[in-house]
């Protein structure tokens, strides 16, 4: 009995011990990466918000909003209008190297053109029709803007 008794308070021991084991949850000094507030959590858990701005996003920085157009137009402009010069004199067939006197030639020719066109205040759609129907290569209008520009 007294033996029993003994292993009674082991395992009291043991249980009170084990509650306070080394791999329970520690707390962990918490910072906000919205509103860089730091603070030490009342529990073991993930906070639900950070207590300084509220935010339940308080462990996610905060997205940046992609702005893609001004950064792709001013990059690829110079580029949208090299790759179509190099497109267009394909089309004209003149991209040979030998030829290259009548590759800008052919392409002044069509962008000229295609200025004329605008300043005449010609759409869009007639200059892709014009291109296509003299020049064999299909533009769109953003490709067209691109080249009167
Ligand atoms: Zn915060």
């Amino acid at each position: 009995m007294r033996d029993f008794n003994r292993l009674r308070a082991d395992a009291a021991i043991k249980g009170v011990l084990a509650s306070g084991k080394p791999d329970s949850p520690v707390l962990q000094q918490q910072t906000c990466l919205r509103c860089a507030n730091i603070w030490w959590p009342r529990r073991p858990q993930k906070p639900l918000r950070c207590p300084g701005c509220k935010s339940p996003y308080w462990d996610r920085p905060r997205k940046l909003k992609i702005a893609p157009s001004p950064v792709v137009a001013s990059i690829s402009r110079a580029a949208l209008q090299d790759s179509l010069r190099t497109e267009l004199a394909k089309a004209l067939g003149t991209s040979q190297p030998e030829s290259g006197g009548l590759t800008d030639r052919s392409l002044v020719k069509a962008l000229d053109v295609l200025k004329e066109m605008k300043a005449a205040g010609r759409t869009w759609q007639e200059m892709a029709e014009r291109v296509e129907r003299e020049f064999g290569t299909r533009l769109d209008k953003d490709q067209l803007k691109a080249l009167v520009r």
